[in-house]
């Protein structure tokens, strides 16, 4: 078994050279081909109700299946341990897809452990996909689940305060009822969430993937069975992901590994140095905080995500955001370049009480730049509160 880093740069490529081909190629048909009426409409059916193309007599349309999409989730799926992924237009796109997918046989509720993605928080919260959500905290999840609960939801590294949640103990709380795990913060390279028990693992491309900030993109891995059921309603609800938008992202996957320890290093500098920072109050990363032990447990590293809480409040956060030159003022996060993000005007906004993060907290989603050169930014913009 070859390792992560060789997979990442291999993976979904196994057909290249009988192609005669070194990259993959771009397949851009919105319709295709169909051989005949019986075999058009077989291939329609299999496909629009979930299937693959196995047997399928032609892709048909885009909106059902795409090789070039497929060759991205063949290769995801094969980072994060599971047979099968299903990729999306948006990590929303996915996770809507999940939780309609999820929400069957009169099961409507869903168990969600706070804090989530503020989009997330916000669609349960809303209930505007006819879920009724409960929110629990990882040790009141097992009481919270009911008959009706179609769904766990749990995101770990938690975006933005970086919480650690235990996988398998959640996994084993949520008992028959699937778990899905947001792991767009740990990657794959340094988190799998499925071999500790999680049924969907759910990814914003958009984010590391990508890496590079041009590509919105969702996707979720799992297995054949769920596989199936997502595609069904990807290919109902219209929420495909573009092919070039796959292409790009499985060029991202060939670099995930070598750019997620990178802008780790630099995420581990930043955060130790912030914590002796006298404006700063609290540092958020799991290299700061990890009471658990999941750091080498359950996950291989700590990460490119941290926050910082600045002495202050909004008004000294926002003043942060602002001074920041070489940093870009911007949401989003595991991209090449580093971002500052204020989480409870911006990610976090919908997101209501007490879950709510609080005013003086930053997120910085670390870069490739020099770490030297982050620091001198931030203790410029730090130094003029
Ligand atoms: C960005 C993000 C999402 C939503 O993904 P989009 O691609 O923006 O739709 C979901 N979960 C996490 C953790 C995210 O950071």
């Amino acid at each position: 078994m070859t390792t992560l880093d060789t997979r990442a740069v291999h993976a979904g490529r196994d057909d290249l050279s009988a192609l005669g081909v070194h990259v993959p190629p771009i397949d851009l048909s919105t319709t295709n081909p169909l051989p005949g009426v019986a075999s058009g409409g077989d291939a329609y059916e299999t496909l629009a109700t979930g299937g693959t193309m196995a047997g399928a007599a032609s892709a048909v349309y885009q909106r059902l299946w795409n090789p070039t999409v497929a060759r991205f989730e063949t290769a995801l799926a094969e980072l994060e341990g599971t047979t099968d992924a299903v990729a999306y237009a948006s990590g929303m796109a996915a996770l809507t897809a999940a939780l309609l997918a999820a929400t069957r046989d009169g099961k409507r509720h869903v168990v969600a452990v706070r804090p989530l993605y503020g989009g997330t928080d916000h669609v349960l919260a809303t209930g505007l996909l006819g879920t009724e959500v409960s929110w629990a905290r990882p040790d009141q999840v097992a009481a919270a689940v009911r008959p009706d609960t179609a769904l766990v939801i749990v995101e770990t590294p938690a975006n933005p305060t970086l919480d650690l949640v235990d996988i398998a103990a959640l996994a084993a709380a949520a008992g028959d009822t699937p778990l899905l795990v947001d792991n767009t913060v740990a990657t794959p390279v340094l988190q799998q969430p499925a071999r500790h028990g999680a049924t969907l693992v759910l990814h914003s491309a958009t984010k590391s993937i990508g890496g590079h900030g041009d590509v919105l993109a969702g996707v979720i891995a799992c297995d054949a069975e769920w596989a199936a059921r997502l595609r069904q309603v990807r290919a109902v609800t219209g929420a495909i992901l573009h092919p070039l938008g796959a292409y790009l992202l499985h060029r991202g996957l060939q670099t995930l590994p070598l750019r997620v320890r990178a802008q780790q290093a630099g995420a581990e500098k930043l955060a130790a140095w912030l914590a002796e920072h006298p404006a700063v109050e609290r540092v958020h990363h799991p290299s700061a905080h990890d009471p658990a032990g999941l750091v080498g447990r359950q996950m291989s590293g700590t990460g490119s995500l941290l926050a910082f809480e600045v002495r202050g409040g909004a008004p000294a956060a926002a003043a942060v955001a602002d001074a920041c030159r070489l940093i870009t003022h911007a949401v989003s996060l595991g991209g090449v370049d580093t971002l500052i993000q204020h989480p409870a005007s911006l990610t976090h906004r919908p997101v209501e009480g007490e879950a709510k993060p609080c005013g003086g907290l930053l997120r910085i989603s670390v870069g490739l730049e020099d770490p030297e050169d982050l620091r001198a930014d931030l203790a410029r913009a730090l130094g003029a509160l």
